[in-house]
């Protein structure tokens, strides 16, 4: 841990080839093509290609790189790299030179064969191709490879089809910014060039000891905890949340910050969260793109960072039973290349028309594909928090807060909307502290989606995966209410008229994915299903949304995802959840029947030697025979349920691979560890700590 002290205005960004770098070091005429490019789209010539290649190369070496990357999102849910050197050739005089081509920089060749393609591409056809996302800058990174040159690229097949989250993000926010400006253009706005999703995502994760983590196999095989009997303590006290940070974890988070700083990424809030050993860091929001870039980023230095203090990054999203899981909230709003963000409803939002008009047809766009919505922030560990009673429901419903909801209430009882509920005076009662404006909308924690003032929170994404997917359905969606929106305005003599009539109509239509209460309450989960909202529980079941006529129509129509590229992601789903599962189901195997097993065998000696030391020394034996007979007992039942969860994962990896596979684990294998996991945390309880061959719950998270 560095103790220097320094300006963060002189440190940020200091490893990223961003726009000051490229002004300083391209030529005039270079820079302004890339910069065009950046801005509006298009092809970079070789030529150029070159001239920027050379000055990254340069600039990369100063700041003591030997390798660079394309650093790219295969469908694996993390980023890949395959490592290059700079060195040429050696030459005659036996020396060689650093080189880095324009070719070298806009495309790579990696092998593609390895990466999931869900059919879209046969083993032997192994052609995939990485292509510069120029929109998001190359940055070096410095790790214990040395410095290294990191090309954020995406992945194509050798035929175009997307093989990555990247690829179809990039396609996503096209559709947006045509069908966006398409819109405002209709509201009277000819001055915007283009509009832009905007992202903050906010980012859980869990801190443990290094030492700790390595005696848990299941920590170390599947990333969260499959035994584990609650401590005496849990989240109860709620004093974790917001709590002062202890000192190690503060070494820690002022270690991230540097680094993430350096690699310009504007991290800025950070905290403890409800569970304990929970935290939570924020940035600033960016360009969508750049936004999924950084949160790449983010989770890869959290990682890195705790081994350099001895401890071990958890980020999957239930990694303890019984305490909060971690997610990720999205934070996503539209803006225009002049500072409007289209979400901004201003003091008076019923007579904003404009945003009435952006709002409705969210509401549209996530009434009408809630489905797909949910299916992007399906995942296997996300099957353990989404409904469970902390996090929001898998049902997606949207918050707008009192303020929003009395203006649509407005419009749908009257066909006008005429005034906007107010903040009040928040009267504080001590003459020493300043009376504040409220807000007029208070927050909701509960909600799915919630209206946060001027930016929608997407609060169901899960802590581990790439908010790449969640950010493609919501730019896509949205494009296509926009469209639908333009469509009908644009074919009408009276364009006020078609406006306020669409807006009401919208409103109208899709009240019922408004809900403000409380969205933890088992009442809502009938009131949803009267109101006819899919309740989606488990990623099996969510991942066919992705190939519904529906869907492939939508993302069709938007040139986002071709119908095979669904299919192929549908399977590819499929897939990773079967082998999650499997990977899960024998870890737990492995540890009952390696580790916990023999432990409680050892257990139940001593607790028989003891039966007739005691006995021998002439007292009464009752306690300890007790003791012996329930351990025994729930050894037994262990014994039951393990050799059905044996039989279950047998016949599970046995299936065809696919939607079969993936039910039947889900179905079969889920409850079956469940039913393994019982007996066994019961007996954790009951045997001598010293016996027990892992560390305990409260090990892990109250002693980091
Ligand atoms: P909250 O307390 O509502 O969760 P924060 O101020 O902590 O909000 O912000 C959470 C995240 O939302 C941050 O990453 C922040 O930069 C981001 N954010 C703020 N405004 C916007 C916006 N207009 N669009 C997208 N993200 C935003
Ligand atoms: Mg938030």
């Amino acid at each position: 841990m560095s103790t220097e002290l320094y300006n963060v205005a002189d440190i940020f960004g200091e490893d990223v080839f961003n726009d000051t770098v490229m002004q300083e070091r391209l030529p005039k005429k270079v820079y302004k093509d890339l910069k065009k490019i950046i801005e509006e789209g298009g092809e970079l010539d070789l030529s150029t290609a070159d001239v920027i290649a050379h000055e990254m190369k340069e600039w990369a070496i100063e700041k003591g790189a030997t390798h660079y990357t394309h650093w790219f999102q295969p469908l694996t849910g993390v980023t890949a790299e395959k490592h290059d050197s700079f060195i040429s050739a050696p030459l005659s005089n036996g020396k060689i030179l650093m080189s880095f081509s324009g070719k070298e920089l806009i495309k790579g060749e990696p092998d593609a064969s390895s990466f999931p393609s869900g059919g879209l591409r046969a083993t032997f056809e192994a052609r995939g191709y990485t292509a510069w996302d120029c929109t998001s800058p190359a940055f070096v990174r410095h790790d214990a490879a040395g410095a290294t040159l990191c090309i954020p690229t995406a992945f194509c097949s050798y035929t175009g089809e997307a093989l990555d989250q990247k690829t179809p993000l990039l396609r996503s926010m096209e559709a947006i910014n045509a069908q966006g400006l398409r819109l405002i253009k209709l509201f009277g706005n000819t001055t915007s060039k283009k509009v832009t999703p905007s992202v903050g995502a906010e980012q859980e994760y869990f801190l443990v000891d290094a030492e700790k983590f390595l005696k848990r196999k299941d920590l170390i095989y599947t990333g969260r905890t499959l035994f584990g009997a609650m401590p005496p303590k849990g989240q109860e006290l709620d004093d974790h949340y917001f709590g002062t940070i202890r000192q190690r974890i503060a070494g820690f988070m002022k270690d991230v910050n540097e680094e993430l700083w350096k690699l310009g990424v504007s991290a800025k809030t950070q905290h403890n969260e409800v569970a304990p050993a929970q935290h939570e860091l924020a940035p600033i929001y960016a360009q969508c793109n750049i936004a999924v870039d950084h949160n790449h980023i983010i989770m890869q230095t959290l990682k890195k960072i705790a081994c350099q203090h001895g401890m071990k990054c958890l980020l999957h999203e239930k990694p303890f039973a019984g305490v909060n899981g971690s997610g990720k909230h999205n934070n996503w709003s539209i803006t225009t290349d002049d500072g409007i963000n289209l979400l901004e409803p201003g003091k008076t939002p019923h007579e904003n028309t404009q945003f009435l008009m952006v709002l409705t047809c969210i509401l549209k766009a996530v009434n009408e594909h809630a489905d797909l919505l949910r299916e992007s922030a399906a995942d296997p560990g996300n099957d353990h928090r989404l409904g469970a009673n902390e996090a929001p429901p898998a049902i997606v419903s949207v918050f707008l807060g009192e303020q929003l909801e009395d203006v649509i209430e407005q419009l749908v009882s009257t066909g006008e909307a005429t005034h906007s509920l107010k903040g009040q005076l928040l009267e504080t009662g001590v003459k020493s502290l300043p009376d504040f404006m409220k807000d007029a909308t208070d927050r909701n924690r509960t909600s799915p989606f919630a209206f946060t003032g001027n930016k929608f929170e997407f609060r169901m994404v899960g802590s581990r995966d790439s908010i790449s997917g969640p950010n493609v359905v919501l730019n896509t969606i949205v494009a296509e209410a926009f469209s639908d929106a333009c469509d009908v305005i644009e074919a009408s003599d009276d364009k006020e008229k078609a406006i306020h009539d669409l807006i009401k109509q919208y409103a109208t239509e899709n009240q019922a994915v408004i809900f403000n209460g409380n969205g933890y309450a088992d009442e809502w989960v009938a009131e949803a299903e009267r109101r006819g909202l899919p309740n989606i529980k488990s990623m099996v079941e969510a991942i066919p949304a992705l190939t519904t006529e529906k869907s492939v129509k939508l993302f069709g129509k938007y040139n986002v995802f071709t119908k095979d590229e669904l299919e192929s992601r549908a399977e590819i789903k499929y897939e990773s959840y079967a082998k999650a599962l499997n990977i899960e189901a024998r870890a737990m195997l492995n540890i009952a029947k390696k580790q916990i097993i023999p432990a409680v065998m050892r257990y139940t000696k001593t607790l028989a030697d003891t039966v007739i030391a005691v006995k021998e020394a002439g007292a009464d034996a009752k306690v300890q025979e007790e003791a012996l007979k329930d351990v025994t007992k729930l050894l037994g039942d262990a014994k039951k349920a393990l050799a059905v969860l044996e039989k279950v994962t047998d016949t599970a990896a046995k299936k065809e691979e696919g939607e079969a596979q993936a039910t039947y684990y889900h179905a079969s294998v889920v409850p079956a560890m469940a039913k393994l996991r019982t007996p066994i945390d019961a007996l954790e309880m009951l045997v001598d700590k010293d016996v027990w061959p892992m560390p305990s719950y409260g090990d892990l998270i109250f002693e980091v």
